[in-house]
């Protein structure tokens, strides 16, 4: 990672602070763009972007917030009709609302088995009048590689947060997704139906291991330096851990 990024994500941060409410594209890497979602009134998911000759949308968040994304996506040239893979870390409203807007269009939806399932079975109890068919993906995601065009991303089935939960990693970069399995200084509840707090800690001591040099989480700031992300497994290791055991 070289400086230049590491400066451009401090610059873009700045900038994603004042424009918000518009949304704005926060570049990560030359193929890797977020847009945080800062607001704290209202709750809604980090929503990222990996630029390929396939390009993949990773949690789309709530419709009402969807701007921010669709802005975002402008600024950078790109409409709805040029994503070619919608990618979910879990099936929780905040992260999943939106697939719905790219229904009809290009996009192919992908997701675990048990996320699916969570949609079928709880949809419908959150929503009556939720059109569960708007979210069936055209591809299941289990445990090993997937590709989308010229990116390869490693699937890790990350249940603890909800039982479908997944986290990607992306070697190239060596970045990982987590969805709400981690944050920066916190982890993902696990007080909702198919939450497990002895799973996740195993998920998250999996993920761990890994090579990581940027961590993109589900909801708070991303963090970048291997060593910036190691700290946080080991904060949370002692302080999240520590208190729920
Ligand atoms: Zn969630």
């Amino acid at each position: 990672m070289t400086d230049f990024w590491i400066t451009s994500i401090v610059e873009k941060h700045k900038k994603s602070e004042m424009l918000i409410d518009e949304g704005s594209a926060m570049q990560i890497t030359e193929r890797l763009h977020a847009f945080i979602w800062n607001q704290m009134a209202s709750n809604n998911c980090n929503t990222y972007l990996i630029d390929g000759s396939e390009k993949i949308l990773i949690d789309p968040g709530h419709v009402m917030h969807f701007a921010h994304v669709r802005n975002g996506l402008a600024e950078l040239g790109l409409g709805l009709n040029d994503i070619g893979l919608v990618v979910l870390t879990h099936a929780h409203p905040d992260h999943l609302e939106a697939v719905r807007l790219f229904r009809g269009g290009l996009a192919k939806l992908a997701m675990h088995e048990l996320a699916w399932q969570l949609i079928e079975s709880f949809g419908p109890m959150i929503d009556p009048n939720m059109d569960i068919s708007s979210y069936r993906p055209e591809i299941f995601l289990g445990e090993g590689e997937m590709t989308a065009g010229d990116t390869s991303l490693e699937v890790i089935h990350t249940p603890g947060h909800s039982p479908g939960s997944i986290s990607l990693y992306w070697l190239q970069q060596k970045a990982l997704f987590t969805g709400d399995l981690i944050f920066k200084d916190g982890l993902g509840r696990t007080d909702i139906p198919g939450g497990d707090g002895a799973q996740l800690k195993q998920s998250i001591r999996r993920v761990a291991e890994m090579d990581i040099e940027i961590l993109l989480p589900g909801h708070g700031d991303l963090i970048v330096g291997k060593d910036a992300v190691q700290k946080n497994f080991r904060q949370v290791e002692d302080f999240w851990f520590a208190i729920s055991s």
